[in-house]
C-alpha cells in the first residue's frame, strides 16, 4: 500500500470562461475536485494500479464534501476529522490565462495534530511507500514533517517528501532523511539562493553536491518542467529528457512525478526504470488537459522515448 499525505487539502474549483468581466456577472459551470498536491499524487496512484490510501486532515461540511469527491475518485481515505472547514481554492480559465483565489485553510489545535499523528503511526506500518507533498496548515511546526520521516524510519518504509519553505529547511536538517526530496528549479534556486537555468545544469549539480544540506538524502531529484530532470541517487547523477510532445496543462506534473516514483520504488524497480516512471509520469500529466491525470493510452510511446543518461 502506497500512503500518501496531503495536511492541508482543498476543494478545487474551476470554472472555465471565454472572458472574465471585471465588476460584473460571469455565469458559470464549476468543476470540483478533490485536490491538494497529494490528492493529485493518489489519482494517478490509482491510475498506475496502486493500492492507496490517501490520509490528512479534514473538516467540516466541506470536509465530508471532500470525502464523496474521493469516493467517486475510487480514492481509499482515512482522514484525521478537524473543527475548522476544508479550504476552497478557486480557479479561474480565462482568455489563456488562470487567475487563482487560494484560501490557506483552517488552523490546526495541538489535539487534533496528536489525533493524526497516531493515525499517522498507524497507518505507515502498513505501507510501502509514503508521500507527503505541499504546504503545512496553520498551527503546526516547520518541523512536522521531519517527525513523520523519523516515524516512517521506525519502520523502514521511505518516504518521498515534496514541499518547500520551512518544512523543507526543517527536514534537510532532521538527523532521520526523507528517502527522496524533489524540489523544481524555482525551489532549489530559492533554496540555494542562486538562479540556475536547465542550460547550467552540470552547474547546479555541482552546487548541490556541494550542499551538506543534501547529503545523507538517497535520491535529490530536481525537476526543471520541459526540460526534465536530474536526480541523484547515491554517487550517480542522472539527467531525464522527457520527449518534444507540446504539453496542454502542466499543473500536477510535479506531482504526477512523485506518483511514478512512489510506484517504482514501492516495488524495488532499478534506477533507469524509476526514472523513466516518474519522468513519464510527469510528461503524461502535462499532456492531459486535467490536474492530477495521466494520458495513461500513451504510456508507452512516451516511456520508451524518455532518455535517461548518466552524467
Ligand atoms: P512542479 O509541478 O513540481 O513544478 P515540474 O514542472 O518541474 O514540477 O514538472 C515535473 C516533471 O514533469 C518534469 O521533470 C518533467 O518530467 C515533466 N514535465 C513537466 N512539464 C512538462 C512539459 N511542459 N513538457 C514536458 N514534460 C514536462
Amino acid at each position: 500500500m502506497i500512503l500518501t499525505v496531503t495536511m492541508n487539502p482543498a476543494i478545487d474549483t474551476a470554472y472555465q470562461l471565454d472572458k472574465l468581466i471585471v465588476d460584473d456577472v460571469n455565469r458559470v459551470a464549476p468543476k470540483k475536485t478533490a485536490g491538494g498536491k497529494g490528492l493529485n499524487v493518489s489519482r494517478v496512484l490509482c491510475q498506475l494500479g496502486d493500492d492507496v490510501v490517501a490520509t490528512g486532515l479534514l473538516g467540516g461540511h466541506m470536509g465530508a464534501y471532500m470525502g464523496s469527491l474521493m469516493d467517486a475518485d475510487g480514492i481509499n481515505h482515512d482522514f484525521t476529522p478537524i473543527a475548522g472547514e476544508t479550504r476552497i481554492c478557486l480557479n479561474i480559465l480565462h482568455e489563456g490565462n488562470q487567475t487563482e483565489l487560494l484560501e490557506s485553510g483552517p488552523e490546526i489545535s495541538a489535539e487534533e495534530l496528536a489525533a493524526f499523528s497516531a493515525k499517522f503511526a498507524e497507518l505507515v506500518a502498513k505501507a510501502d511507500c509514503v508521500t507527503i507533498s505541499g504546504s503545512l496548515p496553520k498551527g503546526v511546526p516547520a518541523d512536522f514533517y521531519a517527525g513523520m520521516v523519523a516515524e516512517a524510519a521506525k519502520h523502514n518504509v521511505p518516504v518521498l517528501l515534496d514541499t518547500s519553505g520551512a518544512s523543507l529547511d526543517a527536514a534537510l536538517e532532521a538527523e532521520v532523511k526523507p528517502t527522496l526530496v524533489k524540489p523544481n528549479l524555482t525551489e532549489i534556486n530559492a533554496l540555494l539562493g542562486t538562479s540556475y537555468t536547465p542550460e547550467q545544469v552540470t552547474d547546479l549539480a555541482a552546487a548541490l553536491k556541494a550542499d551538506e544540506r543534501f547529503a545523507g538524502i538517497p535520491w535529490v531529484v530536481v525537476s526543471m518542467g520541459a526540460a526534465g530532470s536530474f536526480a541523484f541517487h547515491g554517487d550517480k547523477i542522472y539527467r531525464a529528457v522527457t520527449p518534444p510532445i507540446p504539453a496542454v496543462n502542466a499543473t500536477g506534473s510535479g506531482d504526477s512525478t512523485i506518483a511514478g516514483f512512489a510506484h517504482a520504488i514501492a516495488a524495488g524497480a532499478d534506477d533507469v526504470t524509476v526514472l523513466k516512471t516518474a519522468n513519464t509520469c510527469g510528461k503524461l500529466n502535462a499532456m492531459d488537459p486535467q490536474t492530477g491525470h495521466l494520458v495513461i493510452e500513451r504510456w508507452d510511446e512516451v516511456y520508451n522515448a524518455v532518455e535517461v543518461t548518466e552524467l
